[in-house]
């Protein structure tokens, strides 16, 4: 990427848990960024809000009732936009720089796929890009090298951890989980957890599905696919160990026995901040520790057997082209029948399971073709029964 500043950004999914530490992140390093546009689906009060700081020519609502609402909001001399279309038109700019994708669900796939075509850097977050179409958009991020950087806090640790290293001293690449809300609790209780009880992560503050998914451990299951797709590596070569602190995000394993890992306190702000400036590093407010304060590096192995994401992961890994959106797809029925309680919490493992045996794999070969298999693994979760 050019190292031309301020860099020009335009950020898609605002207004979420990402999209807010990214909007901090931004606003303390103004004289770096220049943020030119903005979207989200109907948080238009927010997308107000980060309009007023960033003064973004374009804003965007994917919802186009909303147009009109959202352009009485902004402040004067700023466009409002409207539908999905239009994040795409965003992101293939011919002036902007780097695309951060912070949006949830599968409306960020061709505004990002579109970025990378065109050699920007994408900054990605959305961990539906990669598990729908992780090979179309490694295809191009291919074409494009060192335009695809990771914003999830795993992978931003494999890629720091693995720069400038040759694949035939990786005997593995270890990602970590902190095990989420229910990792020390009895599992015979784990089919009477509520939503609620979901919600309650020890470490990481994000937001509600993918809190539900650190729990259930399909967080990790969907990490374990992007790890696959973004790094190249075959399920063998990845693998998932408890850290509850939430410090140690990766740790490649060396063929002589070496762990190379990379720490920090958990805070998505850095790994987005390193998205965005890498290969260079900015100081900033926030990452600032020192050892002591990082406390104790505790490790321990995940319960395959009550908690049985990674699996899921490694057959869909393992059958890959259409099935890892397969797998997707059914999870956030499932994450949606579980916050409405028609399904249990342990059912989650179950729907995706039994979804991923019902609908046929196919190699991918076109995004309609993966969003068509998308439909109908939701079709599927949504008529699951036990
Ligand atoms: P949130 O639910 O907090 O935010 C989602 C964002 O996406 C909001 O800005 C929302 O807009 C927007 N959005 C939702 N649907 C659409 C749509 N159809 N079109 C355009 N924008 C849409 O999610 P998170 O920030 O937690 O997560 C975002 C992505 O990043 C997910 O893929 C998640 O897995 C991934 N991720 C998140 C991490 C975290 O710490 N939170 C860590 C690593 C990865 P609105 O508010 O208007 O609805
Ligand atoms: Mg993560």
């Amino acid at each position: 990427m050019e190292t031309k500043i301020p860099r020009r950004v335009v950020v898609l999914g605002a207004t979420g848990s990402i999209g807010r530490s990214a909007a901090a992140e931004l606003s303390e390093h103004a004289a770096e960024f220049q943020v030119v546009a903005l979207a989200a689906r109907n948080n238009l009060d927010e997308l107000a809000r980060q309009s007023a700081i960033f003064h973004p020519d374009t804003v965007i609502t994917t919802d186009p009732a909303l147009e009109k609402e959202l352009a009485a909001k902004l402040p004067a001399g700023i466009c409002a936009a409207s539908g999905e279309e239009a994040m795409v038109d965003a992101a293939i700019r011919d002036d902007v720089d780097i695309v951060l994708c912070a949006v949830i669900g599968t409306a960020g796939i061709r505004p990002v796929l579109e970025a990378l075509k065109r050699g920007k850097r994408v900054a990605l977050a959305s961990k539906e890009v990669l598990a729908l179409a992780g090979e179309l958009v490694m295809a191009e991020a291919k074409r494009h090298p060192g335009c695809l950087v990771p914003i999830d806090s795993e992978h931003s640790g494999v890629f720091q951890v693995l720069a400038g290293r040759r694949p035939d001293e990786i005997a593995k690449v270890w990602l970590t989980a902190s095990g989420g809300a229910f990792r020390d609790w009895d599992p015979a209780k784990l089919p009477e957890a509520t939503f609620a009880d979901a919600l309650r992560h020890p470490t990481w503050k994000m937001g509600d599905k993918i809190t539900v998914d650190s729990a259930s451990l399909m967080n990790k299951a969907l990490e374990l696919i992007e790890a696959h797709f973004l790094f190249d590596l075959p399920s063998d070569k990845l693998d998932v160990v408890i850290n509850a602190q939430s410090v140690v995000h990766a740790l490649a394993e060396l063929t002589d026995g070496s762990f190379i890992a990379q720490l920090s306190v958990p805070d998505m702000k850095l790994a987005i901040r390193y998205a965005l400036t890498w290969p260079e590093r900015l100081p900033g407010a926030v990452g600032k520790t020192t050892l002591p304060a990082l406390g104790k590096l505790e490790f321990r192995e995940v319960d395959h057997i009550h908690f049985p994401a990674i699996a899921l992961a490694r057959r869909a890994i393992e059958l890959s082209g259409t099935m890892p959106a397969v797998l997707n797809a059914a999870d956030e029925v499932a994450v949606a029948r579980f916050r409405e309680g028609e399904i249990k919490f342990t059912d989650i493992w179950q729907l995706v399971g039994d979804v991923m045996e019902k609908i046929p794999v196919e190699p991918q070969r076109s995004l309609e073709q993966i969003l068509d298999c998308d439909r109908r693994a939701r079709e599927a979760a949504r008529a699951w029964h036990r």
